[in-house]
């Protein structure tokens, strides 16, 4: 007898569960591909150690004596100086000087955390209201919204239709329309994952105008700053136009990809509020769930990043790394697309190339992942999405021919 006999087994992961599969692959490490979770890596597979990180890093390492060096407890909500740089690096100077007392920062366990504290609090203290996701996104949102016991339910977002992939903007601006006032809109800020299809500047000022006319609530997810265009300013640029309108909104940061401090947990949640007395009671309530639930945020990857955003020079460094990731990840998409070209491959490859970020939208049914997986050993999200910087000279001859062997 068992007090948890009744408990129902849980579905594996839709992104570790497949990369454990990975692991568990028994062929040989050279004849297996892991495209699964959206981790930068090096020409050789390996995972990368920022430069600007690792001076950052030296520099806490050199400061033992200073307050840096220790192991003490952070504010409940985290550390000011990444708070304040955080912000800084979404918002910009401009909307920063916009939104002075209209905008609170606590850290968070990176962009997860900063989704999941922040929709417990709508749950908790706005009440229940339902959550619209992009169709096409990341598998982790509708499991957040209902593990934090908010309705969800996804808006259209890319239209396939015409063996093209671009954004459904008619269907999406409807399917916002058609939402009750105070519903709480979910944006991907840039990068969209899984697609690598964003809006258009002109487009984002339209979901603008719903949003603002309809009254609803958006929540910009930033996963993927800088992967976009390789420039912080212009990755932002759907955050900043909505602060520039005066729109109150959530936006959930996380440093994991262009920091690649993964598992650091490195992220932050920005309010932005037109009522300050809300804002304040609202910051009072975060660091009052945030105490009864993990008491304060990890120290560390913090202090490499506040290092960062406090050191010209070392952002300056960061820019420059951001810059060389994305740039590799183009240069891949390049080359996987003119691999499936070479082998004639049914379909058009240029939305390898058109899409951004880190990830390519390969439209692989499920049934066409798993023959990818079991026949191939080209590990991939069953969503038909690849992680561009887990392909590599040496893998993307087999990556071209497991793909081309699946669409004929
Ligand atoms: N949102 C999106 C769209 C993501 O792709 C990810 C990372 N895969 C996250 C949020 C959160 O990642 P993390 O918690 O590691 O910051």
């Amino acid at each position: 007898r068992s007090f948890f006999s009744a408990i129902p087994a849980a579905p594996a992961d839709p992104v570790f569960g497949i990369a454990l599969a990975y692991k568990n692959d028994p062929v040989p490490e050279a004849q297996k591909v892991n495209l699964v979770v959206g981790a930068y890596r090096d020409s050789a597979g390996l995972p990368v150690v920022l430069p600007s990180v690792e001076r950052a890093a030296r520099l806490l390492s050199e400061s033992e004596t200073s307050s840096d060096g220790h192991h003490e407890y952070l504010p409940i909500d985290g550390l000011p100086a990444f708070r304040q740089g955080a912000a800084q690096v979404m918002f910009g100077d401009e909307c920063m000087s916009l939104l002075a007392g209209r905008l609170y920062t606590t850290q968070a366990i990176s962009g997860t955390g900063a989704l999941r504290v922040c929709l417990d609090f709508v749950r908790r203290h706005l009440g229940e209201r339902t959550v619209y996701y992009p169709q096409q996104t990341w598998p982790i949102h509708p499991n957040v919204c209902a593990e934090a016991g908010l309705p969800a339910k996804a808006y259209r977002y890319l239209a396939t239709t015409g063996g093209t992939v671009r954004l459904d903007a008619e269907a999406m601006l409807a399917d916002l329309t058609a939402a009750p006032e105070g519903s709480v809109i979910l944006l991907h800020v840039c990068a969209h994952n899984p697609t690598g299809v964003d809006p258009t500047p002109a487009e984002w000022e339209r979901i603008a105008d719903v949003i603002a006319e309809r009254r609803l609530l958006p929540f910009f997810d930033s996963a993927y700053q800088g992967f976009a265009t390789g420039d912080l300013a212009r990755d932002a640029h759907a955050v900043r136009a909505f602060a520039r309108r005066g729109l109150e909104m959530f936006v959930a940061q996380s440093f994991a990809k262009n920091m690649g401090l993964y598992g650091e947990r490195v992220g932050a949640l920005h309010v932005v509020s037109n009522d300050p007395t809300g804002l304040d009671h609202m910051g009072q309530q975060l660091r009052r769930a945030i105490r009864s639930s993990y008491s304060n945020p990890p120290a560390y990857g913090a202090r490499l990043a506040a290092a960062i955003f406090q050191d010209p020079a070392l952002f300056a460094q960061w820019d420059e790394d951001i810059k060389l990731m994305s740039g590799r990840i183009a240069g891949l998409r390049q080359s996987l697309r003119s691999a499936l070209e070479a082998r004639q491959t049914p379909g058009d490859w240029s939305v390898i190339t058109s899409q951004i970020g880190m990830f390519a939208y390969l439209g692989l049914s499920d049934a066409q992942c798993e023959v990818m997986m079991s026949k191939h050993h080209v590990y991939m999200a069953k969503n038909g999405r690849i992680s561009v910087p887990g392909l590599n000279e040496t893998n993307i001859a087999q990556v071209a021919d497991a793909i081309h062997d699946v669409v004929t």
